[in-house]
Parts: structure tokens; C-alpha cells; sequence
């Protein structure tokens, strides 16, 4: 089949290379003029597929007035008058249970097994340098209930597979002896052993050189309108011209809900935008060598070759593009406290930071969209939210599955466009 993905992270990247690899003929849009720009640039870099509960919480509503209220706070809810934006809200709401929390880690749990799997799988017939290894993840804890929670969180997923362990301040600290600093405000800590952490974007890239030679990149190349006709696209309509296929994958990010709207197929995926700063790491034991995830700060830190990135940050806003300034300056003060010998000072300058914002394309189960939408012709591939580097793999290895009417490794029901 002819097939045309709109979207050149990596979940479009990914879908590329399952697709091309059942023999489909494929071509990969992008409006940005390389692959790899979108929020597949700069993310958290961590493959944490232990690490997959769901934004919506029962805890979260009871953050939820100070996110309003607060200018500073880690996540910050901007409401806009945009029906989209308040019809995902109140859906994330109601996804607001323990119930719902729990039934979506079990799904998503399903989907990261496959996709560490599918992703181990396709880089043993395509390698890729991406800074990729398994370096495991600890996430850190400040209060006696966020440790309480995280335990409750490990002993619902140890049922369920994940192989995690609760540790005490003083582990923590002997695991990863650059937390000395902030020993203090430590309560305890839960690890895996078993996350990954990679490069994203160097994904990215691989992926694109690797899959030229028998796929066509339209990179630079924007979809304006979708043209459905009798229930199927007929044609998408760029800025270079009408572009036609047998079929079509939406999986443009944070822009795949308004253009499954143009496509009259309704995809609930909002923009939450994220920073990141990655800064060049002292030689020395100062910085973390584990993915390291600081609750309290609500601040994630990967070790990639001899830097350490950093991000953070939820804002859920109209999707505008801009980098806050006062973000970054937040997030470079944060490693400065949290880890003060890992980087020079010179280093965190903001100019040599490296500053970032991208959108998480965000669902409010926090469950991707992956599948054949109410338009015949159209499978959609999005809605990752803050896992998408995690769940590609595995989202591209289902999306296969689907267009081929193969039996999939997972139950697809629960990813299902409705
Ligand atoms: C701060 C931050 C930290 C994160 N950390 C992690 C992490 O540690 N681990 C993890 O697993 N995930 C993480 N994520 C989430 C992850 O980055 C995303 O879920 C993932 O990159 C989404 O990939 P994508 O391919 O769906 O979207 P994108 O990478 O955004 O790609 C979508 C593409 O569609 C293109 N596009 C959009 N509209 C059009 C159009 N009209 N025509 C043509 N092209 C179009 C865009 O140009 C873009 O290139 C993080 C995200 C952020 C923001």
C-alpha cells in the first residue's frame, strides 16, 4: 500500500520503519526542513518503561487549585476559551480516580513492554548511536505521603510485572552518590533497575538515514487541509501541492488534534508544553549516572555522553510557541542546587544550555490514540503525552499489526480511536 505519514518525529519515524519493513510504499511529511524538531528534540531522554502512570490521579486534584493560582509552580494550567481545550479538561478530570489511574497504568504497562521489546528488536536490525543504554532510574521522594504513594504505585505494578525496589534516604544516596546535597529532604526513593536511557533526536536522525534509501522524505512541507470525501481522504492539501495515497498516518505530535478535526475524526490530544537544558558534565563523580526523577521538584536528569540533560515543566496552554526565559533560569537553578559539582559554573551559563521547549502530545487518560480513525483510510499514531520516546516502538509495532489485520501482541481495543 501507498501510505503517508504526517509527522517526522519519532513516532512517525517509527511507523515508518515498521510500515516499510511489511513492504508498504511510504512517504514522511514534516513541516519543520529536518526530522526530529518537534518535542522528539530535546525530551527527558529517558526510556522509563516502569514509569508510565497516568497525569490523572486522585493526587491531582488536590494539586489542582494551586496550579491555577500559582505563577511559579512546576505545572501550570493556563485555561483558554478553546472548546477543544475545556472538552480535554473535563476528561481529564474524570480520569481523575484511582480506578481509572490504575486500569490506564496496567494498559500502558502493556504497551511499554512491547515497545521495549519492538525497540531492541528494530535496533538489532538497524543500530543506531543515540547514546542508548541501561542505566536504570531512581526516582526520588521528599514527603512521607509522596513515599507512600510511590510504594502503593510499585506494589500495583510489581503485580503486573515491573521489576522495582523501595529504598530508603541513606540507599538512595549510596546508590547514587551525587544526591549527597540533597540528602537531607530525602524520605526515600523507588528504583529499576532496568530503564534505558537514550538520545531522542539522534534516534531521530538514524532513523532517517537509515530508512532514505526505500522511503520518501517531504520534509518542509506543510499539510493545510485534509480532503475527506464519501468517508475517506481523498487528498492532503500542503503548501506544495495535493498529495495523495491509499492510506494516511497522523502522528504530527501536539498538531494531531487539530488536524484530525480538519479531517472530521476527533483526536483528544491537547499540548502540554515542557523545557529542557542539557549542560556538559564535569569529568568526576558529581553528576548522576542514573536516570534520576526529583518528585518533590517535579525535575527529571538524564546522563547522555558527557552531558546531563534536565527537563521539566507541565503547562497546559493553547500550544504557543515560546521559551520562557524565567523556565530555564529555574531549571539551570535546579541543578545547581541539586547537583552543584556536576557542572561548571561557565557551563550553566544560559548561552551554553542548550534551552528547549517542546509540546507533549497529551491525551487526558494519558493513553495514546493508536489506530484505524472513523475516516477509512486514516490510522492515527498520537497522543504519547510524556512518554513519547518510551511508547514509539511499541505504538509503531501495534500501528503495524493494524494495517496489516495481523493479530497484535496487545490487546489494540484499549488504544483504540473512538
Ligand atoms: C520537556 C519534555 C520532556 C520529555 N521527556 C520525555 C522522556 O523522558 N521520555 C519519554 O518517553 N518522552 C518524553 N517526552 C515526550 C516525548 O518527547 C513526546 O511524546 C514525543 O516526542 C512525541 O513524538 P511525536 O513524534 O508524536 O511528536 P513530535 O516529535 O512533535 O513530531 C510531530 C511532527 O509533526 C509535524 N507536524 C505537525 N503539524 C504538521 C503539519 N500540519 N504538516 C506537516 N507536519 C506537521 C511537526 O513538525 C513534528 O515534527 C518529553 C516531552 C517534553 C516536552
Amino acid at each position: 500500500m501507498k501510505i503517508v505519514i504526517i509527522g517526522a518525529g519519532i513516532v512517525g519515524l517509527t511507523s515508518a520503519w515498521w510500515l516499510a519493513r511489511d513492504g508498504h510504499e511510504i512517504t514522511v511529511l514534516d513541516r519543520a526542513a529536518a526530522v526530529g524538531h518537534g518535542a522528539s528534540h530535546a525530551n527527558g531522554a529517558q526510556l522509563s518503561y516502569s514509569y508510565v502512570a497516568p497525569l490523572a490521579s486522585a493526587s491531582v486534584l488536590r494539586s489542582l487549585p494551586g496550579w491555577l493560582l500559582s505563577g511559579d509552580s512546576p505545572v501550570r494550567l493556563r485555561p483558554t476559551f478553546d472548546p477543544a481545550q475545556t472538552g480535554w479538561l473535563l476528561r481529564f478530570l474524570a480520569a481523575c480516580t484511582q480506578r481509572a489511574s490504575d486500569t490506564a497504568t496496567a494498559k500502558l504497562l502493556s504497551l511499554s513492554a512491547l515497545s521495549r521489546a519492538s525497540l531492541h528488536a528494530m535496533l538489532a536490525e538497524t543500530p543506531a548511536e543515540f547514546h542508548h543504554r541501561q542505566n536504570g532510574k531512581l526516582v526520588v521522594l521528599s514527603t512521607a505521603a509522596s513515599m507512600a504513594e510511590a510504594e502503593r504505585q510499585m506494589r500495583l505494578q510489581a503485580g503486573m510485572g515491573s521489576r522495582q525496589h523501595a529504598l530508603t534516604a541513606a540507599e538512595c544516596v549510596a546508590l547514587e552518590p551525587a544526591l549527597s546535597t540533597i540528602a537531607h529532604r530525602l524520605v526515600g526513593g523507588i528504583h529499576t533497575p532496568d530503564e534505558e536511557v537514550g538520545d531522542c533526536f539522534l534516534l531521530c536522525a538514524a532513523l532517517h538515514d537509515a530508512l532514505a534509501p526505500r522511503v520518501a522524505f517531504r520534509l518542509g512541507t506543510t499539510v493545510q487541509r485534509i480532503r475527506v470525501e464519501r468517508g475517506r481522504i481523498a487528498a492532503l492539501a500542503t503548501d506544495a501541492g495535493d498529495i495523495v495515497a491509499d492510506a494516511y498516518v497522523l502522528a504530527a505530535g501536539a498538531r494531531s488534534g487539530p488536524l484530525a478535526r480538519l479531517a472530521r475524526s476527533p483526536v483528544p490530544v491537547q499540548p502540554i508544553r515542557g523545557y529542557s537544558i542539557t549542560a556538559k558534565v564535569r569529568p568526576g563523580n558529581a553528576a548522576p549516572v542514573r536516570s534520576i526523577t526529583d518528585s518533590a521538584r517535579k525535575t527529571v536528569y538524564a546522563p547522555l555522553g558527557n552531558t546531563l540533560r534536565v527537563a521539566g515543566f507541565a503547562e497546559i496552554d493553547a500550544g504557543r510557541d515560546q521559551l520562557h526565559p524565567g523556565r530555564i533560569a529555574t531549571l539551570a537553578k535546579t541543578l545547581a542546587e541539586t547537583f552543584p559539582d556536576a557542572v561548571a559554573r561557565e557551563d550553566l551559563h544560559p548561552d551554553r544550555l542548550q534551552p528547549w521547549s517542546g509540546l507533549r502530545p497529551a491525551t487526558p487518560t494519558s493513553l495514546p490514540v493508536i489506530g484505524r480513525s472513523r475516516v477509512a483510510n486514516l490510522f492515527v499514531n498520537a497522543g504519547q503525552g510524556a512518554l513519547g520516546f518510551t511508547l514509539a516502538a511499541g505504538s509503531a509495532a501495534l500501528l503495524a499489526d493494524i494495517v496489516a489485520g495481523r493479530q497484535p501482541a496487545i490487546d489494540a481495543a484499549a488504544f483504540a480511536p473512538m
